[in-house]
């Protein structure tokens, strides 16, 4: 199957409390480098006028207006952390422009836990003001086609919890995940863009660090890395200028293009 090109911008490259950090005063939270200001992890994925969301995260709001977001095709869930999903509601002023529902792809977990943060949006019963009008599709491992786009589901682990990252076409977001199994990592060849979580440098339970990405990204290989889900621990310039070449941390506002992908 062929994949159409695709441009990538990334609506956020922060952590779960995103950088900076509510109270500190550390000289990353203070950083005057736009690059060291890193709302809640998401990215947009734009080809053939089609816009697909990855994940819903808490400065949904913020994020679309600085990308100038003017219409939502659909959105693609990774997992349920508040981090990824608590902004699901922002999504009305798409509906509204569009007047017509939006699909929302999840894992039964997540989705699960979609319908327990916001029972108002399924529960059909007759409102007096304006809620999401979304559409379900349950996501079961199979790769599903969104557009003329392949996305393609794959597992990882965020400490003991499976969840899932996404292929598509020659790029690959895999945010939240302390370990790739050896059977994702064989569904991550021959990528021109790989974005991979490396939250700081000390170990973490549920997160990569930068040394423990890097080696995934030398053995992966992808044309350009990109390290995301960041904390307030790397500053943007420093931390880059340590990392391997074809190896770069992501930043708010990156817009990436991706080659498309020729058919067999
Ligand atoms: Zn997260
Ligand atoms: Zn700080
Ligand atoms: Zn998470």
């Amino acid at each position: 199957m062929p994949f159409p090109a695709c441009k990538i911008t990334v609506l956020g490259s922060g952590t779960s409390v995103g950088v900076p950090t509510i109270g500190c005063h550390c000289d990353v939270c203070t950083s005057s480098d736009p690059r060291d200001q890193r709302l809640r992890p998401s990215v947009l994925v734009s080809y053939e006028g089609r816009n697909v969301l990855i994940d819903t995260t808490p400065d949904l709001r913020t994020q679309a207006l600085r990308a100038k977001i003017t219409h939502l095709d659909a959105v693609i869930f990774t997992h349920y952390h508040a981090d990824h999903l608590m902004g699901l509601d922002d999504v009305r002023p798409f509906n509204f422009r569009q007047k017509g529902h939006i699909p929302i792809y999840a894992d039964e977990p997540t989705m699960a836990a979609i319908l327990r943060c916001f029972p108002y949006i399924f529960d059909g019963a007759k409102k007096e003001s304006n809620i999401p009008r979304l559409e379900t599709r349950m996501i079961n491992g199979a790769a599903f086609d969104l557009f003329g786009m392949e996305f393609l589901p794959v597992p990882i682990l965020h400490g003991s919890q499976q969840i899932i990252g996404f292929r598509f076409g020659a790029a690959a977001y895999l945010t939240d995940h302390s370990d790739i199994p050896e059977s994702s990592m064989e569904m991550l060849r021959g990528l021109d863009v790989l974005f991979l979580d490396a939250l700081r440098y000390k170990p973490h339970a549920t997160h990569s660090t930068v040394d423990r990405s890097v080696k995934t990204a030398e053995r992966l290989a992808a044309k350009r890395t990109f390290f995301t889900h960041i904390c307030h621990d790397l500053g943007h310039e420093r931390a880059e200028s340590l990392l391997p070449p074809g190896v770069f941390l992501a930043y708010d506002g990156l817009e990436l293009e991706v080659e498309g992908v020729a058919g067999a």
